[in-house]
């Protein structure tokens, strides 16, 4: 789980949409497996490029 109240101010509104996703996701999937991957990806088809940006930021340990 991730706490996505956590440096939004510095993040632009793509990625907050893409942690919001990801955190409504959990409310069925608890872990990060292929089928959490999949959920995110039918709400979000482009949530990987987002999911970059936020390692590429260094932000992300677990998103
Ligand atoms: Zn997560």
């Amino acid at each position: 789980m991730l706490h996505f109240h956590w440096k939004c101010m510095m993040v632009p509104v793509k990625i907050i949409d893409y942690l919001v996703v990801h955190e409504l996701c959990h409310m069925h999937i608890r872990d990060h497996s292929g089928d959490f991957w999949n959920e995110v990806e039918k709400v979000m088809p482009d949530y990987q490029e987002r999911k970059m940006w936020l390692r590429k930021q260094g932000a992300g340990l677990d998103l």
